[in-house]
Order: C-alpha cells, then sequence, then structure tokens
C-alpha cells in the first residue's frame, strides 16, 4: 500500500502543475472568445439596427418631401379628378410618415432621441395643419392665397422636419459610433486580458519548470549521495569505492597505495549476545578507530557487515604501508565500552599493493579480500599481505570444497573417498591388535589429496557431517568384512571431529550400525582431538561413558598440541592418550621432547591411561618409548596405513 502524506515527487508534480496552468488558460481563452463573439454579436445588432432606423427616417423625409410636392402638384391643376387623386396620395403619405415614425418611436431610444422626436413631433404638428389648409384653399379655388401660404409657410416648416429628422439620423449615427467605440475599448481589453494571462500562463510554466527541475536535481543529488553511502557510518559504499580507487589509479597511475580489507573478528557472536542495536554502535566506533589513525585523501569504506575498506594514498612506499599496517593493527587490538562491560574486538586485516599485487579497483579489492581470509585462516587478529602462493592456495580450498560437496552428495558413487588402516604395534608383546582407519581421497585425475587438507575445510562447512558418517559406516563393514574371514582381535579406532550437535547423531548411527552387523563396541575406538572434546556437550560426554562402559576406547588425539585441562582428563570418558608425533620426532636426542614424553607417559599411566606414541619412525625412539613403558607405538616404523585387505594378509600371516 503506498504511504499516506508521501510528498509528491517532481515527476509527479510536473504533469499536475502543466495541467493546472494549461486548464486556467484554456479557461481564460474560453472567457476571452465568448466575450468577443458577445461583443461581434452587439456590432452587428448596433449596425442592423442603425440601418433599419435610418430607412425609417429615410422613408419620413421621403413620405414629408412627397407631401410637399403634391401640394405643390395640386395648386398647378384645376383638374378636381386629378386633384382628387393628389389628395388620396397626400393622405397616403402622411399615413406613410406616421408609420413609420411610429416604427422609429417603438424603438430602444436614448433621451437625446426621446427630446428630438418631441421637436419633430412638434414641428409636424405645426406643418400638418397649414398643409390642409392649403389644401382647403384649393379647394375652394383661392389658388393665389394657397400659393403664398405653401411658399412663405408650408414649405419653410417642412424644411424645418427635414432638418430635424435628418438630426434624428445624424444622432442615431453618434450613438452608434459611440457604441462601436465602447465595443472596440472592451475587444480591447479583452485582448489585453487574453494576451496578459498568457503570458502569466508561460511565465508560470517556465517558473514551475525552473522550480521542479531545482528540486529534482536536489533529490537527485540526495539519492546519489544515498546510493553512494554506508547509512550507518556514512561512509562510502562498496560500488562508490570502486569507482574512488578507478579515478584515483586513473589520475596517479605511477602511484604506490594500498587498499587495505578489514572484518572484525567473531562480530556475528556480538551481534547475537548483545543485539544489533548494541552491533551498530561497534561498528561505528571501529571506523572511527580507523579514521583518527589515517590522513587526508585517504578514504574509509563499509562495504556492509563488519566489512570495512580503506583506500590508503597518504603512505606512498611499501615500507610506509607496512609501519601503518602495523601500527593500526595495534589500535584496532582494543576494547569497546558496551553497557559498561569492557569488550575485547580484534580484526583481520588483508592488504593488497598497487601496482604490485593488481592494477584495477575491483582486482585490488579481491586480493585484499583473499589476503584478509588467509589472515582468518591464519588464526585471526593479524594481517597478510597479498601473496599469489595464498591466492593459489585459497582458490584450490574453495575448489576443494566444492568437489567434496559434489562427492559426498552423490554418495561417493566413484570411491573416490576410501580407508586406509594404519597398524598400532603393542609394544609389550609385539602384536597388532589395533590399526588406525585413515581416510583418503583419490581424485578423478588419480591424485591423492590429504586428510590434513580436506579434513579442516570439511569442519568449517557442515561436509564433515557427512565424512563422520561415511568413516563410521566404512569402518564399521570392514570389521564386519573381517569377523567373517576370521579376523576377530583388530580394533579399529576412528577420528572424528565436529561440533556437539554432530556427536549425537553420529552416536546414534553408531549403535544402530553395531547392533545391525552384530558387532561388539571392543572392536572399535574414537579418536577426538583436544579442540573437539573441549566443545562437545555433557550428554554426549554421558553417551560416550555409555560406550567405554561397553569396552569401546576413546583416545585423546595429538595430546598435547592443543589445550586440555587436567581437570578434563579427570572427568572425560577417556581411555588412552595419543601422544602427537611433533614430541616423537626429537626422540631420543631432543631434551624437551625427552622430558615432556616421559612425563606425559607418567601422567597417563597414574590417570590409568594407555599411552600411544605416534609418528614412530625409527629404532631408537621405538627403544626409548619401550624403556618408558609406552603402551603403544604407531608410525612409519612398522607400517605406512594400508588397504583393508592387506591388514588382513598381515594378521593371517602372524
Ligand atoms: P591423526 O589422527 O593424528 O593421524 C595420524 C597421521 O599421522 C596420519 O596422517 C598418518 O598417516 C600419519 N603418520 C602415522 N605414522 C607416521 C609416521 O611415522 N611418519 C609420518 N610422517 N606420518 C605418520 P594422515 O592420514 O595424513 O592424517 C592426518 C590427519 O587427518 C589425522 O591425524 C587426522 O587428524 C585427520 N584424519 C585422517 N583421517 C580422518 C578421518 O577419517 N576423519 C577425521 N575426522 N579426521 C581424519
Ligand atoms: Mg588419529
Ligand atoms: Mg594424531
Amino acid at each position: 500500500m503506498p504511504e499516506k502524506n508521501a510528498p509528491l515527487r517532481p515527476k509527479t508534480l510536473l504533469p499536475i502543475g502543466f495541467s493546472i496552468i494549461i486548464f486556467i488558460m484554456i479557461l481564460t481563452n474560453i472567457f476571452a472568445i465568448t466575450k468577443m463573439n458577445n461583443h461581434s454579436n452587439l456590432m452587428s445588432d448596433t449596425v442592423n439596427q442603425r440601418l433599419y432606423n435610418n430607412s425609417l427616417l429615410r422613408n419620413m423625409i421621403q413620405a414629408s418631401f412627397n407631401r410637399s410636392i403634391i401640394l405643390s402638384d395640386m395648386l398647378k391643376t384645376d383638374d378636381p379628378f386629378i386633384n382628387d387623386e393628389l389628395f388620396l396620395k397626400l393622405n397616403i403619405e402622411a399615413t406613410t410618415f406616421t408609420v413609420n415614425r411610429a416604427k422609429f418611436e417603438s424603438q430602444d431610444i436614448d433621451e437625446k432621441m426621446d427630446q428630438l422626436l418631441i421637436e419633430q413631433d412638434k414641428l409636424s404638428r405645426k406643418v400638418a395643419p397649414l398643409q390642409n389648409k392649403v389644401y382647403e384653399l384649393i379647394q375652394l379655388d383661392q389658388r393665389d392665397q394657397a400659393l403664398a401660404l405653401f411658399n412663405n409657410q408650408t414649405l419653410a416648416l417642412q424644411n424645418k422636419v427635414h432638418t430635424s429628422i435628418n438630426e434624428m439620423s445624424e444622432h442615431q449615427y453618434q450613438s452608434a459610433q459611440g457604441t462601436f467605440e465602447q465595443l472596440k475599448n472592451d475587444n480591447k481589453n479583452v485582448l489585453m486580458t487574453i494576451v496578459l494571462f498568457n503570458i502569466i500562463g508561460v511565465l508560470l510554466s517556465i517558473l514551475l519548470t525552473v522550480l521542479i527541475l531545482k528540486r529534482q536535481n536536489i533529490n537527485d543529488q540526495k539519492l546519489a549521495i544515498a546510493a553512494n553511502t554506508d547509512t550507518l557510518t556514512q561512509l562510502p559504499n562498496r560500488s562508490r569505492f570502486i569507482q574512488i580507487v578507478d579515478q584515483h589509479i586513473n589520475a596517479e597511475p605511477e602511484s604506490i597505495f594500498a587498499v587495505i580489507f578489514f572484518d572484525i573478528d567473531y562480530f556475528k557472536t556480538i551481534n547475537d549476545n548483545y543485539g544489533h542495536a548494541i552491533g551498530d554502535k561497534i561498528l561505528v566506533e571501529f571506523a572511527q578507530k580507523i579514521s583518527v589513525a589515517i590522513k587526508d585523501g585517504d578514504v574509509l569504506s563499509r562495504f556492509g557487515g563488519d566489512e570495512f575498506v580503506l583506500l590508503l594514498k597518504s603512505a606512498n612506499s611499501h615500507e610506509k604501508i607496512a609501519t601503518f599496517v602495523h601500527n593500526l593493527s595495534t589500535v584496532l587490538d582494543t576494547s569497546f565500552n558496551v553497557k559498561n562491560n569492557e569488550i575485547f574486538l580484534t580484526s583481520s586485516i588483508g592488504v593488497a599493493h598497487y601496482s604490485k599485487d593488481a592494477t584495477t579497483a575491483k582486482a585490488l579489492l579481491k586480493n585484499a579480500d583473499v589476503s584478509m581470509y588467509s589472515a582468518k585462516q591464519s588464526g585471526r587478529n593479524c594481517y597478510q599481505y597479498y601473496s599469489k602462493a595464498t591466492n593459489r592456495k585459497i582458490e584450490r580450498n574453495h575448489t576443494l570444497s566444492h568437489t567434496l560437496h559434489t562427492i559426498l552428495k552423490d554418495d561417493n558413487k566413484n570411491k573416490e573417498l576410501f580407508l586406509l588402516y594404519q597398524p598400532l604395534m603393542n609394544i609389550a608383546e609385539g602384536a597388532i591388535n589395533e590399526c588406525e582407519a585413515l581416510i583418503r581421497w583419490k581424485n578423478k585425475k588419480g591424485e591423492m589429496v590429504m586428510p590434513d587438507e580436506f579434513i579442516p575445510l570439511a569442519e568449517k562447512s557442515n561436509l564433515i557431517e557427512k565424512i563422520n558418517l561415511f568413516v563410521l559406516n566404512e569402518a564399521c563393514k570392514q570389521q564386519n568384512e573381517w569377523q567373517q574371514a576370521g579376523i576377530t582381535d583388530v580394533r579399529i579406532n576412528i577420528n572424528l571431529s565436529g561440533n556437539k550437535l554432530i556427536f549425537k547423531k553420529l552416536l546414534k548411527q553408531f549403535r544402530r550400525n553395531l547392533r545391525s552387523m552384530n558387532l561388539s563396541p571392543l572392536l572399535f575406538g574414537i579418536e577426538l582431538t583436544e579442540r573437539t572434546l573441549n566443545e562437545i556437550s555433557q550428554d554426549t560426554i554421558y553417551e560416550l561413558e555409555d560406550m567405554r562402559e561397553l569396552g569401546m576406547k576413546i583416545a585423546i588425539d595429538d595430546f598435547g598440541t592443543d589445550y586440555s585441562s587436567l581437570i578434563s582428563l579427570k572427568n572425560l570418558p577417556i581411555t588412552t592418550l595419543k601422544i602427537d608425533k611433533g614430541f616423537i620426532d626429537g626422540l631420543p636426542d631432543n631434551k624437551d621432547d625427552f622430558a615432556l614424553v616421559k612425563t606425559i607417559i607418567n601422567l597417563g599411566h597414574s590417570l590409568n591411561l594407555d599411552i600411544v606414541a605416534e609418528g614412530v619412525e625409527t629404532f631408537e625412539q621405538l627403544q626409548f618409548l619401550k624403556e618408558h613403558a609406552c603402551n603403544t607405538a604407531q608410525g612409519y616404523y612398522f607400517h605406512r596405513p594400508l588397504e583393508g585387505m592387506q591388514i588382513m594378509d598381515l594378521k593371517l600371516v602372524a
């Protein structure tokens, strides 16, 4: 639903504004055209009126004039018949005069005309009796007297009547002229009004266009800023940053500068534990800490989440860049005050140099990102410079993860993954009663990918869950095969890793396998690293305790390489300690290794644990272990990891 009271955008305002202006202009023009049309009608009415009135006045003059002529004709003849006929004509003319006058009077006449009509009426009233007298004298045959009256009085008065009618005609012309003038002025005003309104309309349109364009411009600018800025920190965002770096490269292609990628370590836990508001505060503070350390011309940007990228122009040599990065990493290894708690945060930093590592903004960013990723891989809280080898490694890791994912999705149908078994030698008895299952990956090209490379990758994704299951099922199948072949005394130790969630499912499956294949828990052992042991839940510990009760061995693998407290050694359901190859390598000459191995053996024995030495390669090492009562040895001195069938042969020969 569109938001109520949303401000009108210039794009909407433009048509609305112009519609209003055009509407007003159309109204004005319609009004003006109507007005002018009325005026033109009025003019034609006035002209018609005038023509009509003129014809009436002309008829009156003609009738009056005719009467004088008739009278003069009467004076010239003494034929009584002609006289009667002329008398009739005289009366007809009188009627014509009266009718036309009456018609004229019935018109819409003004005051002046009314006055003129009265004057004319008075004159007509004087003329008519005189003309009648002339006619009477003619009838009485007193022609001289009639002629004298006609010439001396009647004609003069008759002329006055004509003059008065002419005056009326003149007045009529004047008043029509006045009306015309008035209409002409009105038309002029209407015309002026139209022109004025149209000019105002055009000016308003221009004003509106300018205002809207201005507003559009401001909006565009705001949008451009918003599209280029990170809203939380007001720093340039990714697309703007790439533009800035590319512009700098174009402007100064010979310069030396660095693109530095920052990622806060374990930032997700801050959001999860303290909420996003606190997370945002920390991000702003983090940005401020970097901003304080940089100089004019350097550009810090935020790419979203906890990723920040810096264009470092101010350090223009590799040495200066190195000093800057080192100092900044110290500044960023710091605490943040959150709700009166001090939170310590570190960050992983990746650096790429222009033009050594890349020559475009995007490539520099990619390489800085790869270096940052490599810093994360190296344990976080450090910085890494871009190197082609690191890049190759990261790309290989991506490919390996992807391929492994596909293999496991296809249930390993091409048998690229398989297990080898490395025998463990019981030192006192010289017998092989157990082996360690070690996973192998032979890829399509026939190359061997070792677990040291792909297991850590699998541990970072859910692939480890599938690998654990695969190893477990394969080891159970192998044990089942051995059992069928009469080899019943070789325990298989399985390496398991992953988080607490994985273990619950895994142990369930383990129990199911044992039941379905009718295998004893005594035939299996589990190897867990100290790191894995530190992560498992109490529930899993109880489960492991149950399994140990049933006779399964549980070993701490690579003992001594990670952290495990003595109390955990006491509390965890462990049966065995496997001393890491790293300590065995130095035996018997290295004093430290000598002391440490001796101590671990004594410690294990005092806790009633079996001790296995890994990576035994020499007779001297074996000798030392024997002397110090180490229980078991595993290493190339005896056997490399072997196939299941080879173990079978080995046992059958023994
Ligand atoms: P680990 O569990 O400590 O296994 C012992 C490693 O030492 C094996 O390497 C083995 O081949 C090697 N080794 C044994 N004796 C000698 C020796 O005398 N000299 C030398 N140089 N090496 C020796 P591998 O098979 O490459 O496995 C490496 C690691 O990968 C294992 O260390 C284990 O942590 C992990 N891994 C192997 N298989 C699996 C598996 O199925 N599941 C899991 N989760 N991890 C596995
Ligand atoms: Mg192991
Ligand atoms: Mg080991």
